[in-house]
C-alpha cells in the first residue's frame, strides 16, 4: 500500500474510532410512554422523534396504557429491539424500578422523563413541579383569597402529585393557618383521569352543599373534569379552577372563563432535550457532565443528577404568548370567547 493509501486508510479508521467515542450515530433510542392518549404527550413525541432521527438515530417506543405492568414488558421489549438508551415516562414510581434494573444490569443508559425515577441510575429531566404547583394556587388565590378550596390532585403512583400540591399549599399555607382559606375537600385523580377527576369533584360538591369557591386541579385533563362538574351545577366561570400542559381545549377555557390558569411546559423543549441527552449518555457520557446539570435529592433521599425547564403560567391576560410561539392559533385559543 502506497504511504498516500495509508494515510487516508488511517484516517478514516481514526474519523470511525473518534466518531465512535464522541457521537455514534445509527443509536435506537427507546421510548415507553405511560399514557399516550392524553394531549401533551404527542407533543413530546414529536419533538423527541424529530431530535433523534436528526441526529441519524432511531426512534422506537411503546405505550404503556396506563398499565404498570404493561410498562415493565415494554421496556423489556425496547430492550431487546436493541435500544441503546431508554427514555421513560413512568406510569407508577416505585413499580418501574425492575425495568430500570434491568436496563441498568444491560448497561442501557435510562433517562427518567418529566416524572421522577427514583434510582440514582436513572437522569431525571422535567420541569420545576413544585413551581408549577406555586403557579396554580398563586393564580387561583389572585381571584378567590378566601373561601372554601378544593385540592383535585394528579395520580397517586406519580411523584409529580405530590410535588403540584407541596407547590400549591407552600403558596396557600398562611391563608390556611389564618382560616381565611378552607381545604374542603381533596383527592387524588387515578390515571389522572378526567372521567375521575368529575367524580370527585361531585362529591366535594355535594358535602358541601356546593359550597365551594376555588379548585386546584393538578392538570388540564383534570380541570376539564373539575369544570364540567361546576357546570353541572352553574358554576362554572365563577369558581376559579387552575390547571397545566396548555391544552388547546383549557386555553380555551382560559379564554372563555371558566379555566383560570393553565402552566405551560413547552413540552416541544423537554422532547428535544431529552433526545440530545439519552443521544450523549448512549454514547458513553457520564450523568454529571452533561451540560447545565443539578444534584437532586429525592423525598426519599436519593441523590439524582436532574435537569428541570422553567414552566410559565398562561392566563387570559398573557395568552397571546403560546399564540405567539406557534403553540395554538389564535383561531383555536379564543374561539366563543
Ligand atoms: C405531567 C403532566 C401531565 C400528567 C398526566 C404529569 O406527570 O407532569 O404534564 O398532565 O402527568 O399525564
Amino acid at each position: 500500500m502506497n504511504r498516500l493509501a495509508t494515510a487516508l486508510l488511517a484516517g478514516v479508521t481514526l474519523s470511525f474510532a473518534f466518531a465512535g467515542m464522541a457521537q455514534a450515530k445509527d443509536k435506537v433510542i427507546g421510548v415507553s410512554w405511560s399514557n399516550f392518549q392524553e394531549e401533551r404527550w404527542k407533543t413530546d413525541e414529536a419533538a423527541m422523534k424529530k431530535a433523534i432521527e436528526a441526529a441519524g438515530d432511531k426512534y422506537i417506543s411503546a405505550d404503556a396504557q396506563s398499565s404498570a405492568s404493561k410498562q415493565l414488558t415494554d421496556v423489556e421489549s425496547l430492550i431487546s429491539q436493541g435500544a441503546n438508551a431508554l427514555i421513560i415516562l413512568a406510569q407508577d414510581a416505585s413499580a418501574i424500578g425492575p425495568a430500570v434494573q434491568k436496563a441498568v444490569d444491560e448497561g442501557i443508559p435510562v433517562v427518567g422523563y418529566d416524572r421522577l425515577i427514583d434510582s440514582k441510575d436513572a437522569f431525571y429531566l422535567t420541569f420545576d413541579n413544585v413551581e408549577v404547583g406555586r403557579m396554580q394556587a398563586r393564580e387561583v388565590f389572585k381571584v378567590k383569597p378566601e373561601g372554601n378550596y378544593v385540592f383535585i390532585k394528579g395520580n397517586g403512583a406519580d411523584p409529580n402529585a405530590d410535588f403540584l400540591f407541596a407547590g400549591a399549599t407552600e403558596v396557600l399555607k398562611d391563608a390556611i393557618y389564618s382560616g381565611k382559606i378552607k381545604n374542603v375537600g381533596e383527592a387524588y385523580t387515578d390515571g389522572w383521569l378526567p372521567a375521575n377527576a368529575q367524580k370527585n369533584m361531585e362529591q366535594f360538591l355535594t358535602a358541601n352543599d356546593n359550597k365551594v369557591d376555588a379548585v386546584v386541579a393538578a392538570n388540564d385533563g383534570t380541570a376539564g373534569g373539575a369544570i364540567a362538574a361546576l357546570s353541572a351545577q352553574g358554576l362554572a366561570g365563577s369558581v376559579p379552577v387552575s390547571g397545566q400542559d396548555a391544552d388547546h381545549a383549557a386555553l380555551n377555557r382560559v379564554a372563555q372563563g371558566t379555566q383560570t390558569v393553565s402552566v405551560w411546559k413547552d413540552s416541544r423543549e423537554l422532547g428535544k432535550t431529552a433526545a440530545e441527552i439519552a443521544s450523549q449518555l448512549a454514547d458513553g457520557k457520564a450523568m454529571t457532565d452533561i451540560a447545565n446539570v443539578k444534584p437532586f435529592k429525592s423525598p426519599s433521599g436519593t441523590e439524582l443528577t436532574s435537569l428541570f425547564l422553567t414552566p410559565v403560567p398562561i392566563t387570559k391576560d398573557n395568552l397571546n404568548l403560546v399564540i405567539d410561539a406557534g403553540w395554538i392559533s389564535k383561531e383555536a385559543a379564543c374561539q366563543g370567547a
